[in-house]
């Protein structure tokens, strides 16, 4: 039998470009082909580590029978690394669908993790609260009826959800308007983390009752990328 590749799945910076690992550049550096969410994203991070390898977009609207070429180069045993934007792939990003379409297909093949940085995970780091247990809700659906606050309100067990610090991704337009929402389904005191920009150069923690950082919100027009961490109660 032919040997097959094996397709890794590489974690890269959320900002800073020296939060990347030795094994991933090496993995990089190795890679037949590098499968990048955004060409004109990861080139900078590729030339900056003097990574000079093919590489192809991947993204989540790729077609089946792109996946399907990724697949055929697997099993001609190439090696590839598939990346995102930003962070771990896999994590509201591009990937796991990949994955499951490969292990579908072919069973024989190998997939690696090559793990470095994620937001979420780096917020929770530097949260303060609790969160040996944590809830990770992704991107809240942007739909009126939000499901965050559906999860929060409804079903047998909600008040018992809501002891458990919880995250999610948000984006600084729609941040001010969640918050306010939140506080009305769990009181102004509850403390939150609101994670801007983390690793780049203005990183900012907003961290207090949910009160006050809407107080402090409200005074800076937020901008950047934000991660956001409420307190188990
Ligand atoms: N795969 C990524 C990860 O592992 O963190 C997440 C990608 S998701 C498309 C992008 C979202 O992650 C942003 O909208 C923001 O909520 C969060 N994010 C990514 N980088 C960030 C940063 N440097 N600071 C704060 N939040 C960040």
């Amino acid at each position: 039998m032919n040997k097959v590749g094996i397709l890794y799945i590489v974690a890269t910076p959320i900002g800073n470009l020296k939060d990347i690992t030795l094994r991933a550049l090496t993995i990089l550096k190795e890679a037949d082909l590098i499968l990048v969410e955004d060409t004109r994203v990861t080139k900078k991070l590729l030339m900056h580590y003097d990574v000079d390898r093919p590489v192809m977009s991947y993204h989540q609207h790729s077609s089946d029978e792109k996946k399907l070429h990724i697949l055929s180069k697997l099993l001609k045993g190439k090696n590839l690394a598939l990346v995102s934007d930003a962070g771990t792939p896999g994590i509201s990003d591009p990937g796991n669908e990949l994955i499951d379409f490969i292990l579908e297909r072919s069973d024989g093949i190998r997939i690696v993790p090559i793990p470095g940085t994620s937001a979420v995970i780096t917020a929770l780091s530097v949260c303060g609260f609790r969160a040996d247990k944590f809830i990770f809700l992704g991107f809240l659906p942007k739909k009126k009826k939000n499901k965050l606050f559906e999860w929060l309100k409804e079903g047998p067990s909600a008040s018992s959800r809501r002891t458990i610090t919880f995250a999610f991704y948000e984006s600084p337009n729609r941040i001010l308007k969640t918050l306010g929402e939140l506080k009305e389904l769990i009181g102004s005191n509850r403390r939150v983390l609101v994670a801007r920009e983390l690793t780049k150069l203005h990183e900012t923690l907003y961290r207090g009752q949910l009160s006050e950082v809407i107080a402090k919100l409200e005074n800076e027009k937020i901008k950047g990328e934000v991660v956001v961490v409420v307190e188990g109660k």
